[in-house]
């Protein structure tokens, strides 16, 4: 059982009157109903995170409290439950903008993923910037949300997609970038953490050397906001997005943080109502940010799943949830790295929560196939970062993700499941 007991690294951060209760798995594990449920006869053995994470019970509590007790349409009626509602939705708000130590709640939108939080920035503050000829730079560890809505925009505008190379590690060069950074960039996009690798980007240097050319900075946040403080002052980028169901909350919630004076600028996403000041047939004139961005009913309950999902990650304190995840990953590379025929796809010298790996003569889908068996839950394919594949030489990887409610035991039943196909397919 692991148990940490120390403060996060920056207490102003936490939600207001939460105080970080320490860390016991044990103890953290019993907030999770669904890790209860026996997979084919077996404890279940959840490592597929990266993916999406489970829901602890404040979350699913909050959700229903919301229906039961708040719901109503946010931002427009008079009456007590709109009111109530609309309270909700902004404290949500509120404890995003904590969680990330952003500067005001006017730099958090509410979006429904990191999907759709780089296609708002691609759609409004791309399509504003980039003309013919120009260039947007991303990485070749992008999973395909960080690709494909910037590869649409340059096609649409005529301007030029560019690829930070990485090393055999899985590790940018970031020399590269450098090279890449010209007058013609219009942004840099780049994930925090790799979902195929697990990859940690160097974002505050990254971000230091496009500001330096003054470009901003766009960072996919998916994999990071689970398991790493992100703290957007420090990193100093302009945009962060994240998933609220990689985060412990629920699907359909997501986030966009963006600096206010770009946000401010920035012509809106969709339109509809809610995103509006007012509206004639001759004119529309735009409601203030964040709500420019927000057009019709956002996901209420999401938004309240998500703030109780925060405030428990707040709780436990990220730092002790990053240093779990941490020896858990040193744990598995070791043990995994030990099997005979296998080899470890990404051994960048800064790693977080996912561990990816080939298996000399088996397919990765027969590995996962078979461990589902004994009730573990893994991803295999190409995590939808298939450039990433390509770079190391294979079509698919087997996937191991962590959480935070993840336990060696469960480490030693897995690398237990590998030892066995091995045997099988030996
Ligand atoms: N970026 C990264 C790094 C991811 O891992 C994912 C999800 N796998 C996404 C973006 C997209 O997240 P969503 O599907 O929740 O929008």
């Amino acid at each position: 059982m692991t148990k940490l007991l120390r403060m996060p690294s920056n207490p102003g951060q936490a939600v207001a009157h939460e105080i970080a209760l320490g860390f016991d798995v044990e103890r953290v594990r019993a907030d999770f109903p669904i890790l209860q449920t026996k997979i084919h006869g077996h404890n279940l053995v959840y490592l597929d995170n990266a993916a999406t994470s489970q829901k602890p019970k404040a979350a699913i509590a909050a959700i229903t409290r919301y229906y039961e007790r708040d719901n109503a349409n946010i931002h427009r009626g008079v009456h007590y439950l709109s009111e109530r509602a609309t309270a909700e939705f902004e404290a949500a708000r509120k404890t995003v903008q904590m969680f990330l130590n952003a500067l005001h709640p006017a730099e958090i939108v509410f979006v429904r993923g990191a999907t759709e939080a780089i296609n708002l920035v691609a759609q409004t503050y791309g399509r504003a910037t980039v003309s013919a000829g120009d260039e947007v730079v991303i990485t070749a560890l992008e999973h395909h949300s960080n690709i494909v809505p910037w590869q649409m925009l340059c096609e649409e505008k005529g301007a030029m997609l560019r690829i930070v190379p990485i090393n055999d590690d899985g590790d940018l060069i970031l020399e590269e970038l450098d090279r890449l950074l010209g007058p013609r960039t219009k942004i840099v996009a780049v994930s925090h953490v790799s979902n195929a690798l697990g990859t940690v980007n160097a974002i505050t240097d990254i971000v230091q050397r496009s500001h330096a050319k003054n470009i901003p900075v766009l960072i996919d946040g998916a994999q990071a906001a689970p398991r790493l403080t992100v703290d957007v002052q420090k990193l100093g980028c302009d945009f962060y997005a994240f998933s609220g169901h990689k985060a412990y909350g629920p699907t359909g919630i997501g986030i966009l943080y963006g600096k206010s004076d770009l946000l401010e600028d920035m012509p809106p996403y969709q339109g509809g109502g809610d995103m509006i000041r007012s509206v004639t047939f001759e004119k529309t004139i735009y409601n203030k940010i964040p709500h420019k961005f927000e057009a019709g009913t956002p996901d209420m309950s999401g938004a309240v799943g998500l703030n109780a999902a925060l405030k428990y990650l707040n709780r436990l304190g990220m730092d002790n949830i990053a240093a779990h995840e941490a020896e858990l990953l040193a744990y598995a590379t070791d043990a995994i790295s030990r099997i005979p025929g296998i080899r470890v796809i990404g051994t960048a010298k800064e790693k977080a929560g996912v561990l990816s790996f080939v298996m000399e003569g088996v397919h990765p889908h027969d590995i996962g196939t078979i461990l589902d068996q004994e009730g573990i839950a893994i991803r295999t394919g190409h995590h939808c970062a298939q450039p990433v594949m390509e770079r190391f030489g294979v079509d698919a990887t087997a996937r191991v993700s962590l959480g935070l409610y993840n336990t060696k035991q469960e480490i030693d039943a897995l690398v237990r499941g590998i030892h066995n196909i091995r045997k099988v397919f030996a």
